[in-house]
């Protein structure tokens, strides 16, 4: 039977009561997709049986596969097995085969097998368990039946692939199990595009992109905006042959990129961090950083990118202004506590300025970053309202040290002016090392 549609369901009431994110969705889509299936809805439940077994139920009715996370472990809050069982119309019966696997799973860590955990050998009986190599909850396979399909127009079964909740349980089991079952339509071939860009906003950019975002277009054209990243998502969703339909996307790629020049920084993966690392490491050229309100959040942004130590020199928090001048020098003359009355403050244009300055002499580096600013909620004036950052860069060039600074209003809470600064700093630095140093950032005021 082909999958044509699919939807996933993540389990727990960890997940709708907000405390964890599903992140597994998202995975399992991105497989998806990737297979050739086109995932059609995502929904959440609760640890709670009779909603369980009736997302379930009406998931079959309108998709050919569904996909779970989550609920597979020892304790009464875990009812996929359930609930399964009761949107097939069949009972639990005990899986030998898990019973054994599970006792081992057990033995090889030196422990009994718990008397709980002898439930999760549990499956119904005309399905079928999946052996968990990383964990004691084995995976489960079903159909569900015509009867709920016929109803809806739909005929065939509804494959149902449960797996456990935790990522590095889920992940294996679908490449090792899951992956291989998955019958995508003949001849489907959906191929997903995705490009950033930076210091253009998401109106601005549709409006670049014009006829291009129709939407009866094929590839299909999107946009999405997060954290003043706008990224172009194209897709292709049909049956040219894959070469025809990589060639398809690739045109419209290029032509996105052609009109959304030059605020196009990467794609897929990339990030500002790891774009920015890359240049620099072509380069031969090093990196330093030195920040206040972001308290070493640009540095782990950074370090997020693996390889970094190459290109990354390291940095200096100073938070404090003591710390600015002790450590980066700059001159106690630009406090208000230590400078005259009138002297511009820690954050200023002159301080970000001789905070990169200070830093790029010291290190010895290429580039230097600094951040100054108010993250709030406290701490703001009328003339540096909460969300007041100057962020500036240092490099060198034949002419000596140069520096460049923009103020910006950032809007959103503290953890929201603190990711921006981090992000801006980076984008700075990647319009400068693309001699666009004149394009405006998103919430720059000065
Ligand atoms: P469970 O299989 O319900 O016992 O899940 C155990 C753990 O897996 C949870 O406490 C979460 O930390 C994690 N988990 C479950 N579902 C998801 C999901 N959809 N996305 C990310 N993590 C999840
Ligand atoms: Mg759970």
């Amino acid at each position: 039977m082909e999958h044509r549609t699919a939807a996933i369901v993540s389990m727990g009431d960890e997940l709708t009561l907000g405390q964890t994110l599903d992140t597994n969705s998202r995975w399992l889509s991105q497989r998806l997709v990737e297979a050739g299936i086109v995932p059609v809805e995502h929904v959440t439940a609760p640890d709670d049986l009779e909603r369980i077994a009736a997302v379930l139920a009406r998931l079959a009715q309108g998709v050919d596969l569904i996909i779970s996370s989550g609920g597979l472990g020892p304790t009464a809050d875990d009812l996929t097995r359930e609930a399964l069982a009761r949107a097939m119309g069949d009972v639990l019966v005990e899986d030998a085969a898990s019973v054994a696997q599970i006792g081992s799973w057990f033995r090889s860590r030196g422990r009994e097998m718990p008397v709980l955990n002898r439930v999760q050998a549990l499956r119904p009986a005309r399905g079928e368990a999946i052996e968990n190599r990383n964990g004691t909850a084995p995976g489960l396979y079903g159909r569900i039946g015509e009867v709920h399909r016929l109803e809806a127009g739909a005929t065939g079964f509804c494959d149902v692939f449960c797996l456990p909740g935790p990522p590095r349980e889920m992940q294996p089991m679908f490449e090792s199990f899951v992956r291989g079952r998955l019958s995508p339509p003949a001849g489907r071939v959906v191929i997903t595009r995705v490009l950033h860009t930076v210091g253009i906003g998401e109106s601005d950019l549709a409006m670049r992109l014009g006829g291009l975002m129709a939407r009866d277009r094929n590839p299909l054209v999107g946009t999405t905006a997060s954290g003043g990243i706008v990224s172009i998502r194209i897709r292709y969703e049909g049956s040219e042959a894959r070469n025809r339909a990589e060639a398809m996307v690739e045109r419209a790629a290029q032509e996105a990129a052609a009109l959304g020049a030059p605020h196009v920084f990467g794609g897929g993966t990339d990030s500002l961090a790891s774009v920015v690392i890359d240049k620099l490491r072509r380069r031969g050229e090093r990196l330093s950083v030195v920040e206040s309100c972001t308290g070493g959040m640009l540095g782990s942004v950074i370090t997020e990118v693996a390889g970094s130590s190459d290109v990354f020199w390291g940095g200096w928090i100073t938070y404090a202004n003591q710390t600015k001048r002790e450590q980066v020098g700059v001159s106690a003359r630009l406090f208000a506590e230590t400078g005259p009355a009138d002297a511009p403050g820690a954050v200023s244009r002159e301080v970000a300025e001789a905070m990169a300055r200070g830093g790029l002499e010291r290190s010895g580096t290429d580039h230097c970053l600094s951040i100054t600013g108010i993250a709030g909620p406290g701490g703001g004036t009328e003339a540096k309202p909460v969300g007041t950052v100057w962020i500036a860069r240092a490099w060198r060039s034949a002419e000596g040290i140069q520096t460049e600074a923009r103020r910006f209003a950032m809007g959103g809470d503290r953890a929201a002016v603190r990711e921006w600064s981090a992000r801006w700093a980076l984008a700075m630095l990647w319009l400068g090392l693309e001699g666009r140093g004149e394009v405006k950032l998103l919430r720059q005021v000065e």
